[in-house]
């Protein structure tokens, strides 16, 4: 096949000129994108190999090699790994699938100093494209695992790449980076020494637990050629003491595996001896992925048998609505060939999801008392998504509730835990008030609240819309059942004072021809009209039967289609 000329998607373009351009503050992070990809790709492999898919591949020694060339100014970074076919290297690496580009390059532009840009790459899968941060043409050669024929793609970033099947590409993937001349006087940007590859490396992925060996240059004649030296020590985190780690450490293999820049919130450790072994290291991001709440969000941590990678995403170590949480389970007694299956049935496998669940809750609980500025920016990124847990898992539902805090009238900024409400409740209050709605706003303009609001009662401000599901499944709080003011006959009368059952009556028959005239006219729409005490300053307000959907709820359901 000759070669063919492609040009970039218009935003694949539009990246290319960011990372071109750009100012950068830290460059270095190219190479971490690269030896992660080499890594995926070695795993991979191995996988394969395990599974006997590529009976013919010789996966005896699977690693990554750096290849610097100081007269040409290149950098090579090759691993023997799975590889990519010509179709795959048209849709992985010419095209920029991933929907969360359009949105990537716009906090891009909006990111305006050179740190916050820099951050945001590799959030959306750019990281192969970080390259042309430091060159000025890449070259990538590849050939997938058990093909025959190899994949040449070069760009210089700009418009256009091209393609070209290659006879004799060995097996595997490798990039060359033509560096740019501008980088050559700066120490700092040198890519071709091997003192500044050593330290890159060292810092963003000694943890891969595949050898990264650093080519020697060639030999002076008649000299001995010297050997390629490993630069990271591959040692697996989560099996190293606590006390050897360092946070950052744990950081970049948190960067390695969730495909996220920024630093975690919160870094936990498991370890479990005796009869069934694991270790795990699990990730509170900072941050919710801009697709949390989509369908196709691949949620899960690694698992890993005997330091050997398994899967990405694996569903059945962590319950859906801890589907945030990022990390690692490594374990010792089951098989390399273990399936989606087996795992789905493993007794073992649902201990471990138990006790990660329990840990999880315990850790975000700790936060509220222990950190609480991490413990609020944890309950704005993924509040809505642990109230899911209340619904969902009766087994840890008071360790749930424990972890949630709610707005309420009581503070406009705090918010506050249900123990707190129950603490503040008045004197003959036997309910734990809430209303949903679609903002705070919204609610503290509905006439539902005048009356609480007229007699001091704290009212909960449910805004999420999973909000009308839970507070029904959960039903009660410490025997304080929770009622919405929006619903059913409120009786605030006990709180203070109460009209007497002679004035009620009074009042009713005063009304009693106005109310018959209402419900006359209004015919068919409603089912009752009826005095009420729960209004001060409005005439009048719609109520739901107790048992009825809330309005915010008919809508969720007819959204869902239902
Ligand atoms: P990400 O790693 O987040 O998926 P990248 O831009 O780093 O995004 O890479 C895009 C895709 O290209 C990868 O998902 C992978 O399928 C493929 N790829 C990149 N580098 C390699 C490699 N060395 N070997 C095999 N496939 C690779
Ligand atoms: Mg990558």
């Amino acid at each position: 096949m000759p070669t063919e000329t492609f040009e970039f998607q218009v935003e694949a373009r539009q990246l290319l000129q960011l990372m071109i351009h750009s100012v950068y503050s830290n460059k270095d992070v190219f190479l971490r994108e690269l030896v992660s990809n080499a890594s995926d790709a070695l795993d991979k492999l191995r996988l394969a190999a395990l599974r006997d898919d590529t009976p013919d591949v010789d996966v005896t020694d699977l690693h990554i090699e750096l290849d610097v060339d100081k007269e040409a100014r290149t950098l090579t970074v090759r691993d023997n790994g799975i590889g990519m076919s010509y179709d795959e290297v048209t849709h992985l690496i010419g095209t920029i699938a991933n929907s969360g580009t359009a949105k990537f390059l716009e906090e891009l532009r909006e990111a305006k100093d050179a740190a916050g840009a820099d951050g945001l790459i590799g959030q959306f899968g750019v990281g192969f494209y970080s390259g042309f941060m430091v060159a000025d043409e890449v070259t990538l050669v590849t050939r997938r695992a058990g093909e025959t024929q190899g994949t040449r793609w070069t760009s210089r970033g700009e418009g256009t790449y091209t393609l070209e099947t290659v006879d004799d590409a060995p097996q595997g993937t490798s990039v060359t980076l033509h560096l740019k001349p501008a980088d050559a006087e700066n120490q700092l940007h040198d890519y071709t020494s091997e003192w500044k590859i050593k330290e890159i490396v060292k810092r963003y992925s000694d943890f891969i637990t595949w050898p990264i060996r650093l080519l020697p240059e060639p030999a002076e004649d008649g000299a001995e050629a010297r050997e390629a030296e490993t630069l990271n020590s591959m040692k697996a985190l989560w099996a190293r003491p606590r006390d050897e780690v360092s946070d950052d450490e744990y950081h970049e293999l948190y960067k390695h595996i969730s495909h996220d820049w920024r630093e975690p919130l919160e870094t936990i450790r498991l370890q479990a001896e005796g009869t069934f072994e694991y270790q795990a290291l699990l990730f509170v991001p900072s941050h919710a992925p801009h697709d949390l709440f989509t369908q196709g969000y691949q949620r899960g941590v690694q698992l890993y048998v005997k330091r050997v990678f398994i899967m990405d995403d694996c569903e059945e170590l962590l319950s859906p609505y801890l589907r945030f949480v990022k990390g690692v389970v490594d374990a010792q007694d089951l098989s390399l060939n273990v399936s989606r299956e087996i795992l789905q049935q493993d007794r073992h496998i649902r201990m471990i999801q138990r006790r990660l669940t329990k840990k999880v809750l315990a850790t975000v609980k700790d936060l509220m008392t222990s950190a609480p500025d991490r413990y609020a920016t944890f309950w704005r990124e993924f509040g809505a998504v642990l109230k899911e847990g209340l619904v969902t898992d009766s087994e840890n539902r008071d360790a749930i509730l424990a972890a949630c805090s709610f707005a309420s009238t009581h503070d406009a900024d705090e918010p506050t835990t249900l123990k707190s409400y129950v603490e503040r409740m008045k004197d003959g209050q036997d309910d734990i008030y809430f209303m949903t709605g679609e903002s705070r706003q919204a609610i503290e303009d509905s006439p539902h609240m005048e009356a609480f609001r007229a007699k001091g009662v704290e009212v909960l401000l449910l805004t999420d819309a999973v909000d009308e599901v839970w507070v029904d499944a959960v039903g009660e709080y410490e025997g304080k059942p929770l009622r919405s003011v929006a619903k059913g006959e409120i009786d605030l009368g006990g709180t203070e004072d109460e009209k007497s059952e002679a004035e009620k009556d009074a009042q009713s028959e005063e009304y009693a021809g106005l109310l018959g005239w209402m419900t006359e006219h209004l015919g068919e729409d409603v089912k009752e009209v009826r005095l009420s005490s729960r209004l001060t300053v409005s005439p009048a307000c719609v109520v739901s039967d107790a048992n009825e959907l809330t309005p915010a709820l008919e809508n969720m359901y007819r959204a869902m289609g239902q």
